[in-house]
């Protein structure tokens, strides 16, 4: 069962075009940040595995670094659309992964987060960031309502659109729902490295985070971050909350150090190693249940 698995996951991974991720050259500021060549998610929102039976829902909100071809590189260098502040390098595959062994539907935002971010709400001052880190977004400065709502449309308004349906499909089908976000974060920021190869965030509903935690940090060699490097004061649980949290559904956000899953067995072995802890908390779910 194993073997056939690994076997999907291989497959998957060479239909989705994650092996190329490649290092910057020559670009100073970001010479050791991971890069990626163009998602080949292309659209508004992609499902994959909707009519998954695991109690997990698998959100990717930054797993997309596609900009419609009538936004050109949004006055940017292209090498800018690659780099963290378009996507979450890693996220996608991880999740990919992550959605065959846990049998979970993934919802993909398809579009970069410079188009609009999907996990920020619509009131958000960085909702279309007019920049990021230290880049400026020429094309996405003094936007007028009407190219605001066109961008919302485009992805923001379709992702969470895809989300709320499943949600309430499988809530009518009586199908328990755990929502996990899956993003990554770069290894620095503002020249400062950040020790943890993980982060767990959370509210104060912690039934998913504590459990995880306590697990990741039983592993040797691993420094886990507890709402770090972000958490739901940064706004960034935005998508949790609107669809989680209203519900009373259990959630967490998981945040992968980008160097860690900058290739294929990085990838693997994170989705492995998560899809593991989350199997362990089904059956100690399914058990308390019984009991
Ligand atoms: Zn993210």
């Amino acid at each position: 069962m194993w073997l056939k698995v690994y076997e999907i996951i291989h497959k998957r991974a060479i239909a989705h075009n994650t092996k190329h991720l490649i290092r910057a050259s020559g670009n100073d500021a970001d010479m050791d940040q991971p890069v990626g060549a163009p998602s080949d998610l292309t659209g508004s929102v992609r499902t994959e595995n909707r009519n998954g039976r695991g109690a997990v829902v698998l959100l990717c909100d930054h797993a997309s670094n596609f900009v419609p071809p009538d936004y050109g590189t949004l006055g940017l260098d292209p090498k800018d659309l690659v780099r963290h502040i378009a996507w979450d390098p890693g996220a996608l595959p991880v999740a990919r992964a992550m959605s065959v062994l846990l049998d979970a539907p993934l919802v993909a935002a398809g579009m970069s987060r410079l188009i609009v971010d999907c996990n920020r709400p619509l009131q958000a001052p960085d909702l279309i960031p007019e920049s990021s880190e230290d880049t400026i977004v020429p094309a996405n400065r003094g936007l007028d309502a009407a190219e605001r709502a066109r961008r919302v449309a485009l992805s923001h308004a379709p992702f969470h659109a895809e989300i709320e349906s499943l949600v309430q499909c499988r809530s009518a089908a009586g199908q328990e729902t755990w929502l996990v976000s899956i993003h990554s974060f770069t290894p620095t920021y503002r020249g400062v490295a950040r020790p943890w190869q993980i982060g767990i965030l959370h509210d104060d509903d912690r039934r998913l985070s504590d459990a995880l935690m306590a697990s990741l940090d039983a592993m040797p060699g691993l420094t886990v971050g507890d709402n770090q490097p972000y958490s739901p004061a940064d706004r960034v649980y935005y998508t949790l909350e609107r669809h989680a949290r209203s519900r009373g559904l259990p959630c967490v956000m998981i945040e992968i150090r980008n160097d860690e899953i900058a290739t294929e067995a990085g990838q693997t072995a994170w989705a492995e190693r998560l899809a593991g802890l989350f199997q362990s908390l089904s059956v100690t779910a399914q058990e308390g249940i019984e009991a």
